[in-house]
C-alpha cells in the first residue's frame, strides 16, 4: 500500500527531531532513533526515504507519517489524544471553501496576473500539484491542509509513535521497511525479508538499471514515478529468483545466449549473467 506518498515528501523535507507520544511512558518524548547513519541517509533522500528498502511499498513509518494524530498537553507531561470530530471538520470545510472562492476569483483575473500563482505558491506543494493548476486540484490540496491545521489549533500535532491498527507495545513503525518486509512484525514478514534481503544489492542493480534506460523519459520528479521503477524492479527480481522462473523456461528451451535471453525478460544482459551464475551454483549444491 502506497498511502499519499506526496505528503509523505513534503513531511520529510522537515525531518527534525520532533516529539513523538511513547504510548508506553505515557508522554511526550524527543524523538532519538534517527542515531544510525544508515537512516540518518535515507530519510535525507527526499525521493527515497519513503520507501521499503526490499521493495516499493511505503516504509510503515512513513504510513504513520500519514496518520497524524492532535494531542492536547495536560499537567504533568501527560497528554491526550484529541478527536478528529465533525465540527472541526466543518470548520474546516468552510476556510477550504473560502480559500477555493478566492482562487476562482484569482483565476478570473480579479487580483492581477499573478494572483492565481501566488495563491498556489501560499497553500499548495507545486511538486505535489505536478502542474495541475485546476481548481479541482488547488480544493483537494487546500482541504487536507485545512483540515489538519483546523485539528491543530485544538493541540499539538504529533506523529504516532505505533502504526495504526497495530496494539501498543507493538514494534514501532520501521524507517527501513514496510509492513511486509519488517521482520519484527510478523513470522511472514520475517520470512519474506530473509527471502529478499538476500537480493538487496541485485535489486537496487535492477532499479538503477531501469531509471538509466530509461533517463530520458521517466520523470525523476515525480514520487508516483520512483514507485513505478521500484515496483517495475521487484517483478524483474522475482523473475529473476524464482526457481520455476522464465529465466529456466527459455535455459530449457535451449536459449542460451545472454544478450537474447535478456532482451525477452526484459532486463538487462549482465543480471542475466548474474542469475545464471547463481542457478549454476545452485544447482552445484
Ligand atoms: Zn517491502
Amino acid at each position: 500500500m502506497v498511502v499519499n506518498r506526496s505528503y509523505h515528501l513534503r513531511m520529510g523535507k522537515n525531518l527534525k527531531p520532533s516529539s513523538t507520544y511513547d504510548p508506553l511512558l505515557q508522554l511526550l518524548v524527543r524523538e532519538s532513533d534517527t542515531s544510525s547513519d544508515r537512516i540518518r541517509s535515507k530519510l535525507s533522500n527526499h525521493y527515497d526515504w519513503c520507501f521499503c528498502e526490499l521493495c516499493w511499498r511505503s516504509t510503515e513509518y512513513a504510513i504513520s507519517m500519514a496518520a497524524p494524530k492532535v494531542f492536547k498537553r495536560l499537567k504533568r507531561e501527560n497528554v491526550k489524544v484529541v478527536p478528529l470530530t465533525e465540527t472541526v471538520r466543518t470548520r474546516a470545510q468552510k476556510k477550504a471553501n473560502i480559500l477555493v472562492a478566492r482562487y476562482e476569483q484569482a483565476l478570473r483575473g480579479e487580483f492581477g496576473k499573478y494572483g492565481p500563482s501566488r495563491m498556489l505558491l501560499r497553500y499548495c506543494d507545486m511538486q505535489e500539484l505536478r502542474g495541475d493548476f485546476s481548481v479541482a486540484a488547488f480544493r483537494e490540496h487546500v482541504e487536507r491542509r485545512m483540515l489538519v491545521s483546523t485539528w491543530a489549533e485544538d493541540g499539538e500535532l504529533l506523529r504516532p509513535a505505533t502504526l495504526p491498527g497495530q496494539p501498543e507495545g507493538a514494534a514501532r513503525p520501521s524507517k527501513l521497511y514496510c509492513e511486509a518486509h519488517n521482520p519484527r512484525r510478523s513470522d511472514e514478514a520475517r520470512r519474506a525479508y530473509q527471502r529478499d534481503r538476500r537480493f538487496a544489492l541485485e535489486y537496487e542493480e535492477l532499479i538503477a538499471q531501469i531509471w538509466a534506460q530509461g533517463a530520458a523519459v521517466l520523470r525523476r520528479w515525480d514520487i508516483e514515478t520512483w514507485a513505478d521503477v521500484r515496483k517495475k524492479a521487484y517483478v524483474q527480481l522475482q523473475a529473476l529468483k524464482s526457481p520455476t522462473s522464465s529465466l529456466d523456461d527459455l535455459l530449457n528451451r535451449g536459449i542460451t545466449n545472454q544478450s537474447e535471453i535478456a532482451r525477452e525478460l526484459g532486463v538487462s544482459r549482465q543480471a542475466i549473467s548474474a542469475a545464471i551464475r547463481r542457478r549454476t551454483r545452485k544447482l552445484a549444491d
